[in-house]
């Protein structure tokens, strides 16, 4: 093994860490808060925390998800590193890569996208978006500031007209469960974060590619929505509710949009 591959395995294992504690925190507090148990609540020393052991107090151990993340991470950044994005380039290609992680994990498991991650996910998108197009495609500095900034509002703009039809499906959800007799959980097919999301994707991509990664986004998104009702009506367990369980749209966004920065 090339032993210059261990950097971006040490790497990828550091900014494991970061979205680990970032997923773990933020739904809960909203802010950088210590770490503290999943299941007793009690806090976690730092050094425990960050070396994933155990909880001390009642000693459940960590998170599936905190090892499958940690390597995930890793085979992303072997590959990232073996591959770098041609326009992006490898050290901002790695810290889009660690903020898609963060979102896609703290939407898989929380259905929420949090305004702050959002409002930071901004300003990476436009200094992204930006860097692409002005060292990647050669733009001038003020056209590729503008190429980002066209690209965020198509985002916001498309994904906004595709609310406002979701909102519409929910409100008829809402109201044929209440004939049916069953309470709205207040599902809703397309999140207020999925707007917000594909706007910063908008600003990462540019007006030259949001569209595209829209689409792929989407294509994903439908694939594994429609996989998952076949193997619902296989196992007949589809009921007429089952079309109606909609699932979160970011991380098939986020898909959409690293397929068209991660190309190599
Ligand atoms: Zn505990």
């Amino acid at each position: 093994m090339n032993i210059v591959l261990l950097i971006p395995v040490a790497l990828a294992w550091l900014g494991g860490l970061l979205v680990n504690y970032l997923s773990d925190t933020l739904p809960r507090t909203r802010r950088f808060s210590p770490p503290v148990c999943r299941n007793c609540e009690s806090r976690i020393a730092w050094l425990d925390y960050l070396t994933l052991r155990r909880c001390q107090n009642c000693g459940i151990v960590r998170s599936l998800r905190t090892w499958l993340t940690q390597f995930i991470l890793i085979a992303s950044f072997l590959y990232v590193w073996l591959n770098p994005p041609k326009s992006l380039g490898l050290p901002l290609g790695l810290i889009v890569l660690l903020y898609f992680a963060v979102i896609t994990v703290i939407d898989l498991e929380h259905r929420l996208i949090l305004f702050p991650t959002s409002v930071f996910g901004a300003l990476l998108g436009l200094f992204s978006g930006t860097f692409l197009y002005y060292s990647g495609f050669q733009k001038p500095l003020l056209s590729a500031i503008g190429i980002s900034l066209l690209g965020g509002l198509i985002g916001f703009a498309v994904m906004f007209a595709l609310y406002q039809v979701g909102t519409i499906v929910a409100r008829y959800r809402a109201k044929k469960m209440a004939t049916d007799g069953l309470v709205d959980d207040e599902e809703e097919a397309l999140g207020g974060g999925d707007v917000y999301l594909a706007g910063v994707l908008g600003l990462m991509l540019g007006s030259r590619f949001i569209m595209y990664g829209l689409v792929v986004g989407i294509l994903i998104g439908g694939v594994v929505s429609l996989a998952l009702l076949l193997a619902l009506i296989v196992q007949k367990r589809y009921t007429n509710n089952s079309l109606m369980t909609f699932i979160p749209y970011g991380p098939y966004l986020i898909a959409g949009a690293a397929y068209m920065l991660f190309r190599p």
